[in-house]
């Protein structure tokens, strides 16, 4: 399912099956995540390389391997990730933050990603993936969980984190919370009370909508929602000294705010793409929590209307496209 043109529909195109280049892998899709991030690429809302195939939530298993690609055997089951290369020579990447490489790709953005039977990815950017997990329930850790987790790491050791906007991530990272005995305050969009059953039932001690002002004050506060308004409202609702942190890679503008909301120490930053570490310390992290991920299925031949579902909030959980 290839974008052409940005705010057009995805289209069902025919390609012949890539070849693995030197250190990369060809990969049969089993199933690929729909993120928000997709959604980003299609409206135009970023721009990235044109045509494109978009998904970066991918589980497939290896079928061939270009030369010196040996860390993953044909047979063995894969995720790719959005991070798909990095230049490795850059100060970010000689710095370990190779998530701000000067020269990066990114799956589905600027090369072919998992909306598709088949994938080339470069085979040092791939994760082994928990055998507990299946093919589509595994596909939302590989983003949301991923750098969901990443935004998760950088409220520190808050014990109470509002959650603003409940999709994909923040159910995965409710319940990462739950098993550390951590508070997870939930802000839907005003009125959606399936979205806080939702997170009631992963273990949120408090839900509601972003309009209501949080029931204590919060130790930290993660923005997975792609709106700007929420910024001065989190702040708001966060302790001296604490943080908001901005989860998504493109949001509305953030409106002014008096500075006096800032003030006492509090902070705003924002979480950009992922590591390698992050995904090594994630899986590992999860290996032992009983994690379960909420997942809707579609033909990936109906890759649209699973992002026009995305687009209006009536995905409960992750959408997920299998070939
Ligand atoms: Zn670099
Ligand atoms: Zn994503």
């Amino acid at each position: 399912m290839q974008l052409d043109k940005p705010a057009e529909p995805l289209r069902l195109v025919e390609r012949q099956i890539p070849r693995p280049g030197t250190g990369e892998v060809l990969i049969e899709i089993a199933a690929c995540g729909v993120c928000r991030t997709d959604l980003h690429v299609v409206d135009g809302d970023i721009h990235g390389i044109l045509p494109i195939v978009p998904g970066h939530e991918i589980v497939g298993r290896v079928i061939a391997c270009g030369s010196g690609a040996d860390r993953f055997a044909p047979g063995t089951r894969v995720g790719v990730p959005w991070l798909g290369h990095t230049c490795g020579q850059c100060d970010y990447c000689q710095a370990g933050a190779e998530n701000l490489c000067d020269d990066p790709q990114f799956t589905g953005f600027t090369r072919d990603g998992g909306f598709a039977t088949h994938v080339v990815a470069d085979g040092s950017f791939c994760f082994a993936i928990p055998d507990r997990f299946g093919d589509v329930e595994a596909t939302p850790l590989l983003c949301a969980g991923l750098i969901g987790y990443r935004a998760f790491r950088m409220a520190g050791d808050a014990r109470r984190i509002g959650f603003y906007g409940f999709g994909a991530a923040a159910h995965i990272l409710a319940q990462v919370a739950r098993a550390q005995a951590r508070e997870i305050y939930a802000f839907t969009s005003p009125g959606d009370r399936t979205a806080q059953d939702f997170a009631r039932s992963l273990g949120c001690v408090w839900a509601g909508g972003s309009d209501e002002a949080a029931p204590v004050m919060l130790d930290a506060a993660i923005i997975f929602a792609p709106v700007g308004a929420l910024v001065p409202t989190a702040l708001r609702s966060v302790r001296k000294g604490g943080s908001v942190v901005c989860a998504g890679i493109h949001m509305s503008d953030i409106p002014g705010f008096p500075y006096r909301d800032l003030w006492q120490e509090r902070s705003i930053r924002s979480v950009a793409n992922l590591t390698r570490r992050d995904g090594r310390e994630f899986f590992a992290l999860i290996a032992d929590m009983p994690i379960r991920t909420s997942t809707t299925t579609y033909p990936l031949a109906h890759a649209n209307e699973a992002l026009d579902d995305l687009r209006h909030g009536r995905v409960s959980g992750a959408a997920v496209l299998v070939p």
